[in-house]
């Protein structure tokens, strides 16, 4: 493997990138002079140095002085912490808060549960979302997952493995209603369908 197949099989594992994109991205590069690729290499290394990961809801964020270990959304006592939105990942997260339709606490689970996989608990924060129930007084937990049939999936396995816990606690578990059409991404929902969703949540 020469090096432009080794970058690009890099690229390739970018969300959304196949090959022939990565194959740009690459010869993209070559064009570029030395400096624009030193900056780019010095940047994707201070991204480690310079955010960490929240503790309690696992969502990516800058560091400040004080090299907190909460994000500030939780670390934040006014935010209502009786609700909690469970998203697929950080972008879904920033398209909710953005859209300022909810003023509940976060977990994001780190990704849908595939439909045909039977390790599911390496690949989502599933025991880790139950500690956090357990933990904080919850009235409610909203399932914000696309309308897929990953999402489906995804929303229907949170549910079961809640279940007993959140009958113990007496929380009541809703889904993100159907104002949002099949297939759509939380992200690129416009306030409108968020509001909508969330508004017909059951
Ligand atoms: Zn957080």
């Amino acid at each position: 493997m020469d090096i432009i197949d080794k970058l690009t099989e890099v690229f390739k594992e970018f969300p959304g990138i196949g090959e022939r994109q990565a194959r740009r991205f690459v010869y993209f590069l070559m064009s570029r002079n030395g400096a624009y690729n030193e900056n780019l290499s010095a940047l994707i290394l201070d991204l480690k140095k310079e955010v960490a990961q929240c503790k309690e809801c696992f969502r990516f964020f800058i560091l400040n002085k004080n090299k907190e270990k909460l994000c500030d959304i939780c670390a934040n006592t006014n935010i209502d912490s009786s609700v909690l939105m469970i998203v697929e990942k950080d972008s879904d997260l920033e398209s909710i808060r953005k859209s300022r339709v909810y003023g509940g606490k976060y977990f994001i689970l780190g990704g849908l549960v595939p439909i045909v996989e039977k390790n599911t608990k390496s690949r989502v924060r599933i025991e880790e979302l139950k500690e956090r129930v357990k933990k904080n007084h919850l009235q409610e937990i909203i399932l914000a997952f696309s309308l897929s049939p990953q999402g489906d999936h995804t929303d229907t396995y949170v549910r079961n493995e809640l279940k007993e816990l959140a009958e113990k606690q007496n929380v009541k578990i809703s889904s993100l209603g159907k104002g949002l059409s099949t297939g759509t991404e939380l992200e690129y929902s416009d306030n409108d369908t968020l509001k909508n969703a969330l508004k017909n949540r059951q």
